[in-house]
């Protein structure tokens, strides 16, 4: 997993992009931010808000460096999301996001082609996709809304808002902005990416060097992520963690509820019909420590620069946004959540009430049941006494439906493998197999993982 990722400075191929991708945020999320809050109405999950930044400047938006168009899609929802479901704090939200314009970009980690910038601070990914997964969220949008609405604790992705970018000579680059699941303060010691498929779910470690002889690229950036992609520790697999012999160490009461919790959303994902999504494990070693913290040198490293221009246009339109007494009462409310709220039920037979909406205080998002301990889940033994142990698990990359392409893929793979262990399986046996897989890497869950082999 790549720790660091190349830092983004002027002088950056991305630069622009990027500029304007945040630019785009700030104005268009404290605009609807701007607005009193209301309920959300159906019209809400189809709406696309436009807006035009070109270095003059109008009313509607402040002088931009570049020239370029911005979209904003279903702005209501992703308020109500982030605000009444993810308890975001709306100010630190577009503060982490937009305030200082240096994102590092975690280049292409997966075969998708898909970028990947972190916040500043690490708490936020901004990932670009596909059109077709951009128009498959939208899609579902509503049956994503339900979900969370109706699960708290959901280990599915958290998508906090919707944008394009178009650029002067017509390029459109969709993206969503998304939950970090790695905490910005903890190193993360191990990285898996599980499907619950076992072909050519395998990470070794001579594929970099094959990818490097590979590589006929000689830019600079390149030769960085992939000097990066070396230094950072891997994504490993499927078969990583079932030759390894791993487990997810948990007691009887987390096990319980993240079981439950992974059933519910994998009856979600069955039900728009996605599949290729996996569970992202990262494991974080107690007495191992934060010694490789590489992160927290490269943001020192990078502490200058938010372009002035930019600093004014800010406070020309959104000024004083983050220190108005709303969001500074918010903050308040939001910091002090109560403590005896945030501790798990004592009784395991609560569990259904405990993963249900009430079960979450108003603006208390230390209240996540998976993401309690230092932004994670605590190992646990049998007796539920803590070990050293703290995952990070989410569930990620859901936006892949069962098309033609996946159904081609399914063809071509099972000529030359089992049929049911290749990645591109139908979205509810992907489910299944998803699910159980995930019980079977659980110490003292249902089934064994050997069987997926
Ligand atoms: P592909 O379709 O080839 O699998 P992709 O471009 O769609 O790739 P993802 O599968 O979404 O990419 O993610 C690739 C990697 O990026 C993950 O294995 C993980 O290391 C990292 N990553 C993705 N989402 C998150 C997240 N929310 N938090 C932390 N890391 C993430
Ligand atoms: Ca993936
Ligand atoms: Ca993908």
């Amino acid at each position: 997993y790549p720790l660091v990722g190349n830092l983004i400075g002027e002088d950056h191929v991305n630069y622009v992009l990027m500029y304007n991708m945040l630019t785009g945020i700030r104005i268009g999320v404290s605009r609807c931010q701007a607005k009193i809050k209301r309920p959300l109405t159906d019209e809400d999950f189809a709406a696309k808000h436009k807006f035009s930044f070109d270095i003059v400047g109008n009313e509607l938006t402040p002088s931009a460096k570049y020239d370029f168009k911005f979209k904003d899609y279903a702005p209501w929802v992703f308020r109500s999301l982030r605000e009444d479901y993810f308890h975001l704090d709306p100010a630190d939200y577009l503060l982490s996001l937009t305030s200082k314009y240096i994102l590092s970009e975690l280049g292409s980690p997966g075969k998708s082609g898909s970028f990947f910038y972190f916040s500043r601070d690490y708490r936020f990914i901004i990932k670009t996709i596909h059109h077709r997964e951009h128009k498959f969220l939208l899609r579902v949008l509503k049956d994503y809304y339900n979900h969370v609405s109706t699960n708290p604790h959901t280990l599915v992705s958290r998508f906090y808002g919707l944008h394009r970018v178009k650029l002067p000579r017509g390029r459109k680059i969709h993206f969503v902005i998304m939950n970090n699941l790695f905490p910005p303060h903890k190193d993360i010691h191990e990285t898996y990416d599980l499907k619950g498929s076992t072909v050519g779910r395998l990470w070794r470690a001579n594929n970099l060097e094959a990818d490097e002889k590979a590589q006929t690229e000689t830019t600079n950036s390149e030769k960085e992520r992939r000097k990066e992609k070396k230094k950072s520790s891997p994504v490993l697999k499927d078969l990583n963690w079932i030759n390894g012999h791993h487990k997810l160490e948990l007691g009887p009461e987390k096990r319980a509820l993240l079981t439950e919790q992974l059933r519910r959303d994998k009856e979600f994902l069955k039900a728009i019909s996605v599949m290729d999504y996996s569970l992202l494990v990262g494991i974080h070693n107690m007495q191992r420590g934060n010694r490789d913290n590489v992160r927290r040198k490269t943001l020192k490293v990078f502490e200058p620069a938010i372009p002035k221009e930019l600093a004014r246009s800010v406070s020309a339109v959104g000024g004083g946004y983050t220190t108005t007494p709303e969001a500074i009462a918010m903050r308040h409310a939001m910091r002090s959540s109560d403590p005896k709220a945030l501790s798990l039920p004592s009784n395991s037979s609560l569990l259904p009430d405990t993963l249900n909406p009430q079960s979450i205080g108003p603006h208390n998002r230390l209240n996540f049941i998976f993401y309690q301990d230092e932004g994670g889940l605590r190992a646990t033994d049998e007796e539920n006494r803590e070990m050293a142990t703290i995952y990070y698990l989410g569930v990620i990359d859901i936006l892949t439906p069962w098309g033609a392409g996946k159904r081609i893929e399914n063809f071509w793979k099972g000529l030359s493998a089992d049929r049911h262990k290749i990645s591109p399986v139908p979205p509810s046996e992907y489910a299944e197999r998803f699910f159980k897989f995930m019980k079977a890497i659980m110490k003292g869950g249902e089934g064994n993982a050997q069987d997926f082999v």
